[in-house]
């Protein structure tokens, strides 16, 4: 492939897009209540640690635009409040950090929380930028704001060399203190299977992640990685030295848990996502969306025992022999000035 001229039209395309990126409606638990939801993702310049290094699995720079204006956002938010259905539960996304003054000026960020009569507005921040003046002013402009994190894992080792986040589990914890010492409350998101784990070591970093994470005031959320368009990731994955993780291996997290947490829908049961084989991916991604709304672990007891089981079982117990470790060599040749 040109790089040069693939970076160019990438380039192009990014510049002429200045809209809203997409917006969707669903459902969620609150406090124990199943609502709807309402969430949007507004188009910003995008998040400032993709521009400067970015996370391995991260392709989120495809929606954003470095280019983007004030007068552009202004537009998104009113496209945004006619596409609002009165939801009591919002989610307003950017592809970064809703408290990044360089993404959303602060009148702004106050002028789009407030546009929205919802009883929980949910934000998402790297840690960097959660600070107590900032998220006291905002809190304002609420009923109450959860503020979520991409942690992705408690391990500062996976943390670094698995998904070079940029920051450590202790800048989440003091960031966590800001949350709750503003009155807000707290979104984790935690990976299922960075690059360079086996399946095994994904899922006992998952299971420690979220005892580790626990807290009243925290909702967890598992991203089980999907493999994004023009992510570091995806070159991996072309080489087929990269496997999302298993159905079956998120089942086991559940099972091994008892926290309540949330499965994100991103690619399951697809190719890119979290996939067993086509004869139970269907079943398995519609337990998983039923277990969202009543966090019923009794759901996957009476699972078809589907022949994938057993070659997932192998898998994991093969994996370490076969494991390719050089692969960050290969990412870190290939990626440069990829973006
Ligand atoms: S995953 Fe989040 S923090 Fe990492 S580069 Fe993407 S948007 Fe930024
Ligand atoms: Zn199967």
């Amino acid at each position: 492939m040109d790089f040069d001229n693939f970076t160019k039209r990438f380039k192009d395309v990014r510049s002429s897009r200045t809209g809203l990126v997409s917006s969707w409606h669903g459902e969620e638990l609150l406090d124990g209540e199943v609502v709807d939801t309402f969430a949007v993702i507004f188009r910003t310049r995008g998040c400032a640690w993709s521009h400067r290094n970015g996370c391995t699995m991260c392709g989120y720079h495809t929606d954003t635009n470095p280019e983007i204006t004030r007068s552009h956002l202004n537009t998104q938010l009113k496209e945004a409040i006619q596409r609002y259905g009165g939801e009591r539960i919002v989610k307003i996304y950017t592809s970064g950090s809703f408290f990044d003054p360089g993404e959303i000026p602060l009148d702004l960020a106050k002028d789009i929380l407030s546009s929205f009569d919802s009883e929980l507005t949910v934000v998402e921040s790297r840690p960097e930028f959660v600070k107590p003046d900032l998220l006291k002013e905002l809190c304002d402009s609420v009923q109450l704001l959860q503020i979520a994190m991409g942690l992705e894992s408690a391990n500062d080792f996976v943390l670094e060399h698995s998904i070079n986040k940029g920051f450590g589990y202790s800048d989440y914890l003091d960031a966590r203190e800001i949350v709750f010492n503003a009155g807000a409350v707290l979104r984790t998101y935690l990976l299922l299977k960075p690059p360079f784990l086996t399946e095994n070591e994904a899922i006992e970093d998952l299971i420690r992640s979220i005892s580790e994470v626990d807290h009243p005031k925290n909702t967890i959320s598992i991203n089980p990685v999907n493999v994004q368009r023009h992510s570091p990731l995806e070159l991996l994955w072309r080489r087929k030295l990269y496997r999302p993780p298993w159905l079956w291996s998120l089942i086991e997290v559940i099972e091994r848990t008892d926290q309540d947490l949330i499965i994100s829908r991103a690619g399951l049961g697809s190719k890119r996502g979290a996939n067993n084989c086509s004869d139970c991916d269907k079943d398995i991604v519609k337990k998983l969306q039923e277990f969202n709304l009543s966090q019923d672990r009794s759901l996957f007891s009476d699972l078809p025992d589907c022949t994938c089981k057993s070659h997932w079982k192998t898998y994991k117990e093969m994996e370490p022999l076969t494991h390719f470790r050089g692969s960050l060599e290969i990412l870190s040749d290939r990626y440069a000035g990829y973006i």
